[in-house]
């Protein structure tokens, strides 16, 4: 099952991504993820990409479709993947689209995370982030058992420097600029499915996997 979460910062993607992952048993790839990874540890991508991260800025389309390439053809990803924040441009859902073709594989489903700027604003400002394993909190919706640590893994939870409301509301309107042209493409290739990301996470994760599910029986009927 190859599949892109798509949505504005804080509709849930991620939240959603690990949930379906530990389900279905395919990687969650995180464009954000992995570009903050380059930042920590300073590769010569972290040290450009960060620039555009702070300021709320999308990173230059080749940085990211590299870090991307790179990760899809890890073998973890044979039998499909999640992609979180990736494509965020036209020309990356194009460049997707020919990397997947040349693979012999195309997107099953994306998956459209609606949700309102009173809802984001909310929830990007309680998120908190586990520092070692990356498993995602909010203060109010999902607390961690001891505050400030991950029930997971015992590491430190941060907060993202770029949930600041400043660059929140540049993020916000980035996304409105360059990534909502997305949702005609993939509307007019018939793969789009919107999700009313404004419901509790359990529901939104069955929603997410009834449509998995459906779509999966249906192309096991097709084959017999
Ligand atoms: P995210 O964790 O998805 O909210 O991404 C955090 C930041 O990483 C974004 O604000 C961008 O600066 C950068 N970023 C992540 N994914 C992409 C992408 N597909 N294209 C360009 N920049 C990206």
């Amino acid at each position: 099952m190859r599949i892109v979460f798509l949505g504005p910062p804080g509709a849930g993607k991620g939240t959603q991504a690990q949930n379906i992952s530990k389900e279905k048993k395919v990687p969650h790839i995180s464009s954000g993820n992995l570009l903050r990874e380059a930042v920590e540890i300073g590769t010569d991508t972290g040290i450009k990409a960060r620039y555009y991260i702070e300021k709320g800025l999308l990173v230059p389309d080749q940085i990211v479709v590299d870090i991307i390439k790179d990760r899809i053809l890890k073998n973890d990803c044979t039998n499909g993947f999640i992609l979180d924040g990736f494509p965020r441009t036209l020309s990356q859902a194009k460049v997707l689209d020919e990397m997947l073709k040349e693979l012999g594989n195309k997107l099953d489903l994306v998956f459209h995370f609606a949700v309102s700027k009173e809802s984001i604003v909310l929830r990007l400002s309680g998120r908190r982030i586990c520092g070692s394993c990356g498993s995602n909190y909010h203060v109010t919706y999902v607390p961690s058992t001891r505050d400030g640590f991950c029930d997971k893994c015992g590491g430190f939870l941060n907060q993202r420097a770029d949930d600041k409301p400043e660059t929140v509301l540049e993020r916000l309107r980035v996304y409105r600029e360059q990534t909502e042209d997305l949702i005609a493409y993939y509307r007019k290739n018939g793969i789009l499915k919107e999700i009313q990301s404004d419901a509790r996470i359990e529901v939104i994760t069955k929603n997410i996997l009834d449509t998995i599910d459906t779509l999966s029986e249906k192309k096991y009927l097709a084959l017999e």
